[in-house]
């Protein structure tokens, strides 16, 4: 559980079980929601509920985020790794996977290939090699990219408060790190070795970059490495610290769901897609002003109908392999992805949609100039 919570997982699971329908009506009918209403809004009785929240949460979108959709592309640089998690294919000992870390003009090029597609905001993404994606070097990705884009994303490893304020000069607003899983035990089990193996360097990220200047601090846990109810309860109480420590950034979610495919990882605890609905929209109920996105590790109906109810932001074209979008192809080489993508739709098909939805496209909620 989140360290700071002061109830542990058997306590919080019996509080689940013991949620009635009269608490979770209780909780939908509030205007101002607290950690409880989150439990009741996630708990088994909330189901016969869903038409409800769905609403609930649909108004809440509207009245912060109005029609609008952000949409964004991630762009990885590299993928090398020197950790160990076990249920991913760029982990140091997976030897079926090409490495590859993108020159500077390689990088350039997939950003073209990006920005080719209107695009202006960009999430950077690299495996944990410090001796190469150095915050000195992801500083210097950023300089030249900041040129390029409105708003850049940060998903690498975990920095210090010093670093993340090095990488918020070079332009960098908002920052990603899944925590994967709030359980101790099970967070050393699935990360053995390398710098991830430190549950609470990774825990306190945020915590760090928020206090370095970043305005958007991006949280989850990955859906099928523990009992979702709990993990999703400490996120939330994560959130909450949040927003009071770091009162000036924004709290993003993120539901990434391990969907089990042929020779990968089987995720011990899968969640199927109601209950990844059911998460989304108590989070944004309870969380109405912070930021949510949606994986594309979703199926594209799932992806369409959620950003009308819940999610205010989404990725499109995406490509989870360095090179993915413009080097690759001029090599003729294979794409070996992080991890399998459900959405494979271009950025036009995706902005088609939203528009035909009655919702508009926006690539950034900011600007340094204001
Ligand atoms: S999840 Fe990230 S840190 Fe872990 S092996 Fe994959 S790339 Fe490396």
């Amino acid at each position: 559980m989140f360290p700071l919570l002061k109830y542990g997982e058997s306590e919080v699971m019996d509080y689940y079980r013991s949620v009635t329908p009269g608490m979770v009506s209780s909780s939908l009918a509030k205007d101002r929601h607290d950690w409880f209403d989150l439990l009741n809004l996630l708990s088994g009785a909330a189901y016969p509920f869903m038409d409800q929240m769905r609403a609930k949460a649909q108004l809440a979108r509207r009245k912060y985020y109005g029609k609008t959709v952000s949409v964004y592309a991630p762009l990885y640089i590299g993928n090398t790794c020197v950790n160990s998690c076990k249920y991913c294919d760029f982990r140091r000992q997976h030897t079926g996977t090409v490495r590859r870390n993108l020159t500077m003009d390689e990088i350039r090029s997939e950003a073209d290939a990006i920005r080719a597609h209107g695009i202006d905001s960009l999430l950077i993404v690299a495996g944990e090699d410090p001796k190469i994606n150095s915050v000195a070097h992801l500083a210097e990705v950023g300089t030249m990219l900041k040129k390029m884009f409105s708003n850049l994303s940060l998903e690498v490893a975990p920095q210090t408060e010093e670093g993340y304020r090095e990488l918020f000069s070079a332009g960098y607003e908002a920052l990603t790190c899944f925590q994967e899983t709030y359980d101790p035990v099970l967070y050393k089990e699935m990360h053995p070795a390398g710098p991830k193996s430190n549950y609470d360097f990774r825990l306190w990220t945020q915590l760090r970059a928020g206090k370095a200047g970043f305005r958007t601090l991006g949280c989850a846990f990955l859906l099928g490495l523990g009992p979702w109810r709990p993990e999703a309860a400490s996120l939330g109480a994560h959130a909450f610290y949040l927003m009071k420590e770091c009162y000036e950034a924004k709290v993003q979610f993120a539901f990434p769901r391990f969907c089990r495919v042929d020779g990968g990882f089987v995720p011990p605890c899968e969640v199927d897609e109601r209950d990844v609905d059911l998460m989304m929209l108590a989070f944004r109920i309870v969380f109405p002003q912070c930021c949510m996105t949606v994986s594309t590790r979703e199926a594209p109906a799932f992806r369409d109908y959620i950003v009308q109810v819940a999610a205010d932001n989404m990725s499109a074209g995406s490509r989870v392999t360095p090179g993915g979008y413009a080097v690759l192809e001029k090599e003729h080489a294979a794409d070996v992805a992080q991890f399998t993508l459900s959405d494979r739709r271009t950025p036009q098909e995706i902005y088609s949609v939203i528009k035909s939805n009655g919702q508009e496209v926006v690539f950034k909620n900011w600007d340094n100039r204001i």
